[in-house]
């Protein structure tokens, strides 16, 4: 494709490389490229960027991660934790799950695992507005929100290596355009830039909601996570401190549509009634709860995560059930890992959107994310099931591996995202 100059199209912007999707996981890629040196361009739907002064609220808002220390090193390392912490994050030393049917139960700590915490939970307006931060006024950065792409064209000449050419545009709803030699769709599980792309993706509908709302119990957190298996739905309370009181807790319960049908029309009191009864009462009783909302949950995987000059991070690559917490913290691995790539071959003067550059990123993190879709749909079946025998080993999985030190770092270790090989960025 030639670019127009003699017509009133707007003038093409050229950048070494840009990023859809201005989420927690398009901006900390953005910002890892951004800090390395390349002129990199954000294009984000929403119409203007979240600020810290407005990421909290006197409440927590209603979504949040529960952050590992690899993602917590990540965001250091790009410079947004210090902001964060200073904004509101709340450390957890300790996790507690167990199976409400049985005699099943779990639990881990930073001082079995030697570790300081095993991670944070942060509302993601914090994460967000931390890391837009980084961004906003980076010289090597250039923002477009409020903007789409509208078309996805490929260069279709070729090098002498049979490699194509330069790179590919994007054209946004505005009609500006935009060109770079690696186009990265960073804009979520239902990605449109994926679909122009043409990249197929594997779903499977886990058949349930997540009712995610915040409350208010009478005991104090502690610091503690805490996730009980009813009748194979997953309940968690995760610790929130607001200045110093430790009486919030943040609600995802995991449940068949029906239910979050039901547990959606109640009034908030009786919400919270039926969230503390069915936690059996371990925060004692829930004073106060917030609204609900629901997500229905569907795991998908993308086929390929890349093409010529194109990839995928994040949930538009995959999306996962959150009942372990891991979600973006796969997705942060995803920038952390495609940046490592793309800034070695970049600073080598090698053609950083080659296949063979972003095959190396493809090849280091579809194993861990398939690995970990495929674990969540096996706690699925297995904490679903009535079946006496599954109940039994289970309840006896849990209550022996709780004995088993050893095998537990080896878990805590999972949980923490201290897996396979990890980036410069996170170590
Ligand atoms: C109930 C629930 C609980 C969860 N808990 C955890 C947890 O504890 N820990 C954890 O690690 N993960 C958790 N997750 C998962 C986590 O929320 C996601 O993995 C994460 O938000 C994905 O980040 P992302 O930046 O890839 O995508 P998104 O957050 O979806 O961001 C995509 C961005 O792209 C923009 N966009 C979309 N379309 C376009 C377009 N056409 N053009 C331009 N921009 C566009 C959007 O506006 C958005 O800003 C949970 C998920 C759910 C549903």
């Amino acid at each position: 494709m030639q670019t127009d100059s003699s017509t009133a199209k707007p003038p093409v912007e050229r950048f070494e490389a840009i990023v859809v999707g201005g989420g927690m996981v398009g901006t900390a890629l953005c910002a890892l490229l951004a800090q390395a040196g390349m002129k990199v361009a954000l294009v984000e739907a929403r119409p203007a960027p979240l600020g810290l002064d407005k990421a909290t609220g006197p409440l927590p808002a209603p979504r949040v991660s529960a952050l590992t220390p690899v993602s917590q090193r990540l965001l250091a390392h790009v410079g947004a934790w210090p902001a964060m912490q200073a904004t509101r994050v709340t450390p957890y030393r300790s996790m507690q799950v167990w199976d409400a049917e049985g005699s099943g139960a779990i639990a881990f700590s930073a001082d079995e695992a030697g570790v300081a915490v095993l991670g944070h939970i942060v509302e993601n307006t914090v994460t967000l507005a931390a890391l837009n931060r980084q961004v906003l006024d980076h010289p090597n950065v250039t923002t477009f929100f409020g903007a789409s792409p509208q078309a996805l064209q490929r260069d279709n000449g070729r090098t002498a290596n049979g490699n194509r050419a330069s790179g590919d545009w994007l054209i946004l709803d505005d009609g500006r355009q935009l060109h770079a030699p690696l186009i990265v769709a960073a804009d979520g599980a239902h990605s449109v830039l994926r679909e122009m792309a043409g990249i197929e993706v594997a779903s499977d509908d886990m058949q349930q909601h997540a009712v995610v709302t915040t409350v208010q119990c009478t005991k104090p957190h502690g610091g503690t996570a805490r996730q009980a298996f009813i009748d194979g739905r997953p309940l968690a309370f995760l610790p929130l401190t607001v200045e110093g009181n430790e009486h919030y807790c943040s609600i995802v319960w995991s449940t068949t549509p029906e239910h979050a049908d039901e547990l959606s029309a109640l009034s908030r009191d009786a919400l919270g009634e039926a969230l503390g009864d069915a936690f059996g009462h371990r925060l004692g009783g829930v004073t106060a709860c917030d609204k609900a909302h629901r997500f229905p949950l569907v795991q998908r995987h993308a086929r390929h995560y890349v093409q010529p000059h194109f990839a995928l991070v994040g949930d538009a690559a995959h999306s996962i059930h959150p009942l372990a917490g891991q979600g973006v913290n796969l997705g942060l691995m995803d920038a952390a890992v495609l940046a490592e790539e793309v800034v070695h071959a970049w600073q080598r003067g090698a053609p950083w959107g080659e296949l063979s550059t972003l095959r190396r990123y493809e090849r280091r993190r579809r194993f861990d994310n398939s690995a970990m879709l495929g674990l969540m749909k096996g706690f699925k079946v297995l904490f679903g099931s009535h079946d006496p025998a599954l109940t039994m080993m289970r309840n006896l999985g849990m209550s022996g591996m709780n004995q088993l030190v050893p095998l537990k770092r080896v878990l805590m270790r999972q949980a923490t995202g201290e897996r396979g090989r990890l980036p410069l960025t996170c170590r």
